[in-house]
């Protein structure tokens, strides 16, 4: 896990109107200076590496961001950023390559199917998107392949727009393009709900349509379909921070540092726009009142995918309360029930459908309870490693 270095914290030269960060600007939460020395000697604290992270971290100079990442290459030997990719420019590029910078961009989609990721005027946006688009293929031409992170919303989700996306997503495929982040929206307003977020049912259909086109394509793997599949299989040492009983109060899989050295938790379960304080131990009480509630109270209990969904992202979580399961629970419940039948169609067997899944269950509910929290897959070796040692049942008759 690397840590997340936000030395502007989220400010924004856009500030899409959907973005999870807005509470915080909301509240007037914004980072005015930053300090590049008190900055390494906590991500140092915090054991690196760092991915540069905002807002948008392109607004820092051009010296600064050398700076940081010459220190970075030397010390870590790589380097991190995650941009909406409307500021990079030349000189930009070349430090991507000389100092071995990962480059991840935020985009919906290409043209009008970016529009909500708003500049302020239709030209200026169709403007901005086109100039993101057209440094996705020049970082492509220098050898660069940037990771993409894509939200489904009505703006490029809904039944009339998947032909455009899929059509894009081939292309993408076709250039080389190999990790899409698919993110639903998460909602933390009610204005962007009816503005933006698809119903239950286009989601869904969002998701397994891109589930299908995901066979035909050749180098690009949006990862929530490997995810689900690696959970179902407890094949799941990999599988990304939403399906690893996140505690909201430390947040493991981010370790954020703010401009001043500050630590800070990951800005999804920010819901109020103030940055709590980072709790120094991690509890999984979320896991085990989920497990325990039933789902008309906002649980999980009884669900079959309980041990690989877990509720979900906490940040995601009904009416914005972490003690809740996601709000995109039955979207989530669909894709495990489609992947669950494309695997048996491949001749393998779901945790899900497995008559020993109660002891599974029973081991990682133990876990949590000790504060422990183990993937799938070394939670089941483990439990094998034991069996193993037992002596074999003996007939009473023999001895
Ligand atoms: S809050 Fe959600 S996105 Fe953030 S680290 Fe936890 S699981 Fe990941
Ligand atoms: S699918 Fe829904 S009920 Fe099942 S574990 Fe996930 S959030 Fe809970």
């Amino acid at each position: 896990m690397s840590v997340e270095l936000r030395p502007l914290g989220v400010n924004c030269n856009i500030a899409c109107q959907y973005c999870y960060q807005n509470p915080q600007r909301d509240a007037g939460n914004l980072t005015q200076s930053y300090d590049l020395e008190l900055m390494k000697a906590a991500v140092e604290r915090e054991g690196g590496s760092f991915i540069l992270f905002g807002g948008e971290p392109l607004l820092l100079p051009e010296q600064d961001l050398e700076a940081l990442w010459a220190w970075g290459l030397e010390k870590y030997g790589s380097n991190g950023i995650q941009t909406n990719g409307t500021l990079i420019n030349d000189n930009h590029i070349r430090m991507f390559k000389q100092y071995q910078v990962q480059v991840g961009i935020s985009i919906d989609g290409p043209s009008e199917l970016n529009d909500v990721r708003w500049a302020g005027s239709l030209e200026r946006t169709r403007q901005q998107t086109a100039q993101v688009e057209a440094v996705i293929e020049r970082l492509l031409k220098e050898g660069i392949v940037p990771s993409l992170i894509v939200t489904l919303h009505r703006g490029n989700a809904t039944p009339d727009k998947l032909p455009l996306m899929h059509d894009w997503f081939r292309s993408l495929d076709r250039a080389g393009i190999q990790s899409v982040r698919l993110h639903i929206l998460q909602v933390d307003y009610s204005q962007i709900q009816n503005k933006y977020a698809l119903s239950l049912i286009e989601n869904i259909q969002a998701l397994l349509s891109f589930a299908e086109l995901e066979q035909e394509l050749t180098t690009l793997t949006p990862d929530v379909f490997r995810d689900v599949e690696n959970l179902l299989l407890a094949t799941d040492n990999e599988a990304t921070c939403v399906w690893r009983a996140c505690d909201p109060y430390t947040t493991s899989a981010v370790r954020g540092v703010e401009g001043k050295g500050q630590r800070s938790n990951c800005g999804r379960t920010n819901k109020d726009g103030i940055d709590f304080v980072k709790a120094d131990s991690a509890g999984y009480e979320r896991y085990l009142a989920l497990y325990h509630t039933p789902q008309e109270y906002g649980g999980c209990q009884g669900c079959r995918f309980f041990v690989m969904c877990k509720g979900q992202c906490p940040g995601t979580a009904i009416a914005g309360d972490w003690r809740n399961r996601t709000e995109h629970c039955s979207v989530w419940k669909q894709l495990f029930e489609y992947l669950e039948q494309r695997l048996l169609g491949q001749g393998k067997t779901p945790i899900s459908l497995d008559a020993n899944l109660h002891y599974l269950e029973e081991n990682m509910l133990d876990d949590w309870q000790h504060g422990l929290n183990p993937s799938l897959n070394t939670k089941l070796n483990e439990m094998r490693a034991i069996a193993a040692q037992q002596p074999p049942l003996t007939c009473a008759l023999e001895s």
